[in-house]
């Protein structure tokens, strides 16, 4: 969407204006069911029951316009069940959510959010052009619309060959154009990097990347770490149908701690606590590692070295995004 639509959009006030005009907005970043913000998909305890299993436990999520949001779990953590909840092809068993202000699955909702869940369905025999020209057809847009998702995937140049010829990374392309037909303000993509070798996975990287900076706003889903690490905003970890956590990588990772090598370690203990104050002191396999920021490195090693004690090694340490994974996980991932 250009910036020049948006900004219409913004003042219009019109019927598919900024979604929350109109929609008793509150001050401050809080966003809640009846009041959104920059709010573009907000859940409330959102459950999905099958039988006796609950696939999706009470998740209250939020995605904010503009942002790439990280769905990460482990399989069968119920990342394709809230998406689908999100579209309106599974009806939720408890709790609530509105995409772009509106229920999921509306017809209002549906025009302004592009999907690519269930894996894409081609005709084998027809050219990428001709396959985006059917689906434009149906939505009532014309050519343009599909060459504009073609470049927009990069995939003009090949748009005239058959789709079963394609590999898996350009099938997953086209069906991201097919997502981006009629300029959804919402991509919602499930696993899009499933299937794809290396480079399809880094191409597919950087396409969402290239949405984003373009304004566009993404939901996907993801099982790999270093994926939602490297193309995130933001991250919500689902784990058994929670979500456990959700915030910034940074915020996830929490702030980063000093580890020490010292002998005799022992006496280190009592120096590193005068300098940590209240912060969070602990021994792991003969180092000492002190929740404080790193530029204290410095002054603790002149306190240790003042206390006779010698010092190997101090090394800044921030917990990877793995290690938080498999913390909440206990381990399932
Ligand atoms: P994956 O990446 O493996 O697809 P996921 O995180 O997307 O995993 P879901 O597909 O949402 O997980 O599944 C969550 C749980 O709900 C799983 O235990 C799954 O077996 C169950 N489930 C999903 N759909 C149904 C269904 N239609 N009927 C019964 N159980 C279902």
């Amino acid at each position: 969407m250009s910036s020049a639509r948006r900004r219409t959009r913004r003042t219009s006030g019109h019927v598919h204006a900024e979604p929350y005009v109109g929609r008793r907005p509150r001050p401050g970043p809080t966003a809640t069911l009846a009041g959104m913000t920059d709010t573009i998909v907000v859940t409330e305890g959102l459950t999905r029951r099958y039988g006796p299993r609950l696939a999706v436990d009470g998740v209250s999520l939020t995605v904010r316009r503009g942002e790439v949001y990280g769905f990460l779990g482990p399989n069968g953590a119920g990342k394709t069940t809230t998406l689908r909840m999100l579209l309106g092809l599974v009806r939720p068993t408890g709790g609530a959510a509105r995409v772009l202000g509106l229920p999921p699955g509306s017809p209002d909702a549906l025009r302004r959010v592009g999907s690519l869940v269930e894996g894409p369905g081609f005709y084998p025999y027809l050219s990428g052009r001709e396959n985006l020209r059917v689906l434009a057809r149906y939505a009532g847009l014309g050519d343009a619309a599909v060459d504009e998702a073609l470049d927009r995937v990069e995939l003009t140049s090949r748009a005239g060959d058959r789709y079963r010829a394609y590999s898996l990374g350009m099938k997953q392309r086209l069906g991201v154009a097919a997502a981006l037909l009629g300029r959804p303000e919402l991509l919602i993509l499930d696993e899009p990097t499933n299937g794809l070798d290396p480079a399809g996975m880094a191409d597919m990287r950087e396409l969402v990347r290239s949405l984003a900076s373009g304004g566009q706003t993404v939901l996907l889903s993801s099982h790999l770490l270093g994926e939602v690490e490297q193309i995130c905003d933001r991250v919500g970890v689902i784990v058994a149908g929670r979500l456990s956590a959700e915030g910034t990588v940074a915020e996830l990772r929490g702030g980063a701690s000093l580890v020490v090598r010292a002998t005799p370690l022992p006496a280190a203990v009592p120096v590193a606590q005068r300098l940590a104050g209240g912060a969070a002191i602990s021994t792991v396999d003969g180092e000492l590692r002190l929740a404080v920021e790193p530029s204290r490195a410095p002054e603790l090693v002149r306190a240790l070295v003042a206390a006779d004690i010698e010092v190997h090694e101090v090394r800044p340490e921030q917990r990877s995004l793995e290690e938080i994974f498999f913390a909440l996980s206990g381990g399932v991932a």
